[in-house]
């Protein structure tokens, strides 16, 4: 707040497209689609219309005991375009709830099956790694910033390998990488596999991390190696579910699929507040059983599959099927590959990152040595306040800029984003 105070608010009064306004009249490009969740543009007809109706209806009744019409056509449309395998919805909020409902799911799918399995507690989680702001999600991140004050609040868990490729912890780079990460995670699954409930992981992208890509084929290397060591594996597709990886799921990529796989953000369209964790029949069929076996999932939020979120994700996914939006996206994700390879020529852009529409631009003191700025710099939010100032508003994570407007952003609007990054990292690293 004290630094928000100096730098003059800005309020956000309304908005459309991939545009929002502010109480002054000034127009802004959305360059981080409101936090990760806009897909479509604000005020998109078919949503807005959509939560109209169901206004109509009822804004929302508890799913605790109770169901409701869109709720169950959510879940099923949401099965239908979900990886193979996964065929139950356990509704949230936000994607921090649906981590802690991922988490307490394993955790308890092991304890449910009694016997050696019950030994099975922990979870692995990795470097850079986020998750959620809420305890248990927080104990399975890994960006210190973020979550190192909590650490005595947390529960213990099993710490993987780093997959941060330009500053590779084991000291290799892209040409002679044998993939030691994930030779390492093996050598750990292999020797705490009894122990071990889960694995979770941000398939592709470390996004709050840094937009830290992860290298093609380990994705489904890790879940071989899950498969093989009896470990479930929990895909939290919060930031790059629908559509942000150029496909609809990250874990489509290397046709994985998890035994859980957490969703939020984007499932609305960007609009409510909704969150889903998905599993398999093998892990629903662990909780399945007469009340007095004491097998039963308690957990359950009051707004928990809230009927006007679900009304709004219907919409948002009658959207992605109406419109093609999957099929359009390759001729955007490519510029935005040229504006990032435009970016790598100035001289404190260390690495610049991208998945789909994702993308990370790393700015570093020194490209030669990869040293990084002194926090106290705070390049990444000077980068950013100078792009707001031309009309974008971008969000830096530590001295990476971050990249992730709507899918529906324009080339030109892109183009022009890509301008203002270009300008402003020239300007403020100077
Ligand atoms: N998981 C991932 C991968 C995220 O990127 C985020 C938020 O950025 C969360 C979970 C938490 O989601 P929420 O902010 O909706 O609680």
């Amino acid at each position: 707040m004290y630094e928000w105070e100096k730098e003059s608010p800005l309020i956000i009064h309304s908005a459309r497209g991939s545009y929002l306004e502010d109480t002054r009249g000034r127009r802004y490009l959305d360059g981080v689609s409101s936090l990760w969740v806009n897909l479509h543009g604000h005020r998109k007809k078919e949503i807005d219309s959509a939560i109209r109706r169901q206004l109509l209806r009822v804004a929302h009744s508890t799913l605790l005991g109770l169901a409701s019409p869109a709720a169950i056509e959510l879940a099923e449309k949401i099965v239908r375009i979900a990886p193979p395998g996964l065929e139950k919805v356990f509704y949230s909020d936000d994607g921090s709830t649906a981590v802690e409902v991922a988490l307490k799911m394993a955790f308890q799918y092991w304890q449910n099956k009694g016997g050696s399995y019950t030994r099975k507690k922990k979870f692995v989680r990795f470097p850079n790694a986020y998750h959620g702001d809420t305890l248990g999600a927080v104990s399975v991140g890994g960006i210190d910033l973020f979550h190192g004050i909590y650490r005595p609040l947390l529960f213990t868990t099993i710490t993987g390998p780093s997959f941060y490729c330009y500053r590779c912890s084991f000291g290799k780079r892209r040409e002679s990488c044998s993939s030691e990460c994930i030779a390492s995670l093996k050598g750990l699954l292999r020797r705490r596999r009894d122990e071990i409930s889960a694995i979770i992981i941000e398939p592709l992208v470390q996004a709050a991390g840094g937009m830290i890509v992860m290298p093609r084929g380990h994705l489904a290397a890790i879940k071989d190696l899950c498969r093989t060591y009896g470990i479930l594996l929990i895909a939290d597709e919060v930031a790059v579910g629908f559509g942000r990886t150029g496909k609809m799921f990250a874990c489509e990529h290397e046709g994985v699929t998890p035994d859980i796989l957490v969703l939020a953000k984007g499932i609305t369209g960007g609009y409510l507040p909704l969150a889903a964790t998905l599993t398999t029949r093998d892990i629903y069929n662990a909780f399945r059983a007469p009340y007095r076996a004491m097998k039963t999932f308690f957990h359950g939020h009051s707004y928990t599959g809230n009927a006007l979120a679900c009304a709004a994700a219907l919409a948002n996914l009658e959207i992605f099927r109406k419109e093609k939006i999957i099929e359009h996206l390759p001729p955007k994700i490519h510029l935005l590959s040229r504006i990032l390879e435009k970016a790598r020529g100035l001289p404190h852009v260390g690495d610049a990152r991208q998945c789909g529409l994702m993308a990370g631009i790393e700015l570093v003191r020194s490209k030669t040595t990869k040293e990084p700025y002194p926090s106290s710099s705070r390049m990444g939010h000077r980068v950013c306040m100078r792009a707001r100032r031309d009309g974008l508003i971008i969000r830096p994570l530590g001295d990476v800029v971050v990249i992730m407007p709507p899918l529906s952003v324009s080339a030109k609007a892109l183009a022009k984003m890509g301008e203002t990054i270009f300008r402003s990292v020239r300007e403020e690293t100077e």
